[in-house]
């Protein structure tokens, strides 16, 4: 397993539509490991192949990404003393995925990305979907997602189809959106 470095924009790769992925071997199981590894190396709950470089249709989510083997941090923040419990992990893997029956209703997120750090702004869209995908065995799966599951599949999907969830602003937020990104960087 290794820490993979994550494109971002608005380097041209991450606007790149990957393909499909039709081999189940253990070099997909790797990649996916990676991504992973990389993932909860960043505090990140989702990432696509693409934000690695890698143009194929691989998703992975996680919405609970803390370590459960980490020590149980102790706060006091209300004056007593406590230990916080680590959620457990729930690592999810997206193969090939299809987005089916996008509800007609929207809901706004605040969304941020790997590829866009620091970056936040509201995203509008639909509020539930079906999402038929297969696993790292070659099995076809369908699932219906609502709350945060949903807005993330979608955000993550966009990216197999090389978009960016700046891309859903309009063009003055988005300019603004990429020019504190470049004046982030050069301060850094
Ligand atoms: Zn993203």
């Amino acid at each position: 397993m290794a820490i993979r470095e994550i494109i971002e924009a608005p380097d041209p790769r991450l606007k790149t539509v990957s393909v499909p992925v039709e081999t189940f071997d253990a070099e997909l199981k790797a990649l996916v490991d990676d991504m992973f590894e990389t993932m909860y190396a960043a505090n990140g709950i989702g990432l696509a192949a693409i934000q690695i470089g890698i143009p194929q249709r691989v998703l992975v989510i996680d919405l609970q990404p803390d370590d459960p083997d980490a020590e149980p941090e102790p706060c006091d923040h209300d004056g007593h003393h406590h230990t916080h419990q680590p959620t457990k992990r729930e690592p999810r893997v997206f193969i090939n995925p299809e987005i089916l029956d996008p509800s007609v209703e929207t809901k706004a997120y605040q969304e941020g990305c790997l590829s866009v750090p620091d970056i936040y702004a509201d995203v509008d869209r639909p509020s539930t979907c079906r999402v038929r995908w297969q696993d790292l065995e070659g099995n076809a799966h369908e699932e219906a997602m609502d709350d945060m599951m949903a807005v993330c599949i979608q955000h993550e999907m966009d990216h197999l189809n090389g978009i960016l969830f700046i891309d859903h602003l309009s063009r003055l937020k988005r300019n603004m959106a990429l020019k504190k990104l470049d004046k982030m960087r050069k301060a850094a």
